[in-house]
Parts: structure tokens; C-alpha cells; sequence
């Protein structure tokens, strides 16, 4: 793969950024792609900038804000709290999100002559969220390289890591410091660490104790 082009969904969190790592491992030239969809701190955005920037990677933001129109959740509205009720999608779900960028990464992944896509998307951890899956990743790929008479390959190097792995696949990739210190995956838009309050923080810092704890760090 080392000669060939990626383009990474990039959000400037955690996962998306360690699969950024991942890309540059892997491949000759990285682009990243990422999603303005009104969510809830424009911070994101320009996280995703800065990290695209210091690594030397180009970065577009495609304006998504469609999908605000679509759907009401705790991401894109103010006025609805993140809940994790047992049994139910969080309201941090978003319909068909994952489905939507990728098919739209896909489109401008061949425009700029990358045949691969790759996303931080995980099943392990997935929430429900059915997009997630690894089998509705495989069907979107064939569905995509029919519809655009290509031969894309949409990777997933998250897929069926637990928060610890993906830890682990930062460090693997040098970049375990880059990614604590650097990334955004708090849902209040708190920076590293976070809030340590809501349902992304909790996860993130258990995924990293976890690690450091078998590591014999902590
Ligand atoms: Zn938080």
C-alpha cells in the first residue's frame, strides 16, 4: 500500500487521529476530510486543522450541515442532553452519519485519486449504532466501488479494538503522547483529558488507565 493514496475521515478526536497515524504508516501520500455538521463546539473543526496542519497533511472541510436538518440529537442541538439510557441508542446518535461521510469521503476520495478510505469507525464499542458495523462497512464498499465503477478499500484499523487496543495502536505508531495531548473527543469541547464527566471522557480515560495499568506505568 506504501505507494498509493488515503484519504482519512478525520474528526480531531482520539480514534480518527491514531488512524490518521495509522495512514501515514501505511501509505505514500495522506489527505484528511472533515465534517462540518453544526456540532456542538466549533472547536472540533479547527482541532482537526491544527493536527492536520502540524503533520503536514492537506485537510478539507466538506459543510455537512445538512444532516442537522435531518435529525435532532445531543450533538448537533444545545437544547438535548447526552443521555446513555440502557437499551436505547444514546442521544448523541446521529441516523445514518457514518453512511452519509463515507459515501461523501468516497466521492471526493476519487476526485483527488485516493483508493483509500480510511475510517476510525469501531464495532467493539459501537453503541448500536448500525453504521458502525463491520459487516454494513464491507456492504458500503462494494456499494461504492459499483456506484463510482472503482476499486476503492475502506479501512478500518479500529474495528475490533476495545478503547485499551486503540491506546495500544497509538502507542504502536509513536503517537500515544500526540494523541492524549492534542485530540478532542469530549462532548463538552474540553480539550486532552476533557470534562471527565460525560459518557466520551469516561471511556477514553478508562481505554487509557487500562492500557497504562498493562503497560506498568500507572
Ligand atoms: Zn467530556
Amino acid at each position: 500500500m506504501k505507494n498509493e493514496k488515503a484519504l482519512v475521515v478525520f474528526s480531531g478526536g482520539q480514534d480518527s487521529t491514531t488512524c490518521l497515524f495509522w495512514a501515514l504508516e501505511n501509505f505514500k501520500a495522506v489527505e484528511t476530510v472533515t465534517f462540518d455538521y453544526n456540532q456542538r463546539h466549533d472547536l472540533e473543526i479547527q482541532v482537526a486543522k491544527d493536527i492536520a496542519k502540524e503533520l503536514g497533511v492537506t485537510n478539507r472541510v466538506l459543510d455537512m450541515t445538512l444532516i442537522s436538518q435531518l435529525s435532532a440529537n445531543a450533538l448537533t442541538r444545545d437544547d438535548i442532553d447526552i443521555e446513555e439510557n440502557e437499551g436505547e441508542l444514546p442521544s448523541t446518535f446521529v441516523e445514518g452519519r457514518n453512511h452519509l461521510f463515507l459515501s461523501f469521503a468516497a466521492v471526493l476520495a476519487k476526485q483527488i485519486g485516493a483508493k483509500h478510505i480510511v475510517t476510525g469507525v469501531c464495532e467493539t464499542d459501537f453503541s448500536g449504532y448500525p453504521d458502525c458495523r463491520d459487516v454494513f462497512i464491507k456492504s458500503l464498499n462494494v456499494t461504492l466501488n459499483l456506484s463510482m465503477d472503482d476499486q476503492f478499500v475502506i479501512h478500518t484499523p479500529l474495528m475490533w479494538l476495545d478503547k485499551k487496543g486503540a491506546w495500544k495502536l497509538a502507542d504502536d505508531l509513536d503517537a500515544l503522547e500526540f494523541v492524549r495531548d492534542k485530540t478532542l473527543t469530549c462532548y463538552n469541547g474540553v480539550m486532552s483529558g476533557g470534562c471527565g464527566e460525560c459518557p466520551a471522557c469516561k471511556l477514553r480515560r478508562e481505554g487509557l488507565e487500562a492500557y497504562l495499568k498493562e503497560e506498568g506505568v500507572l
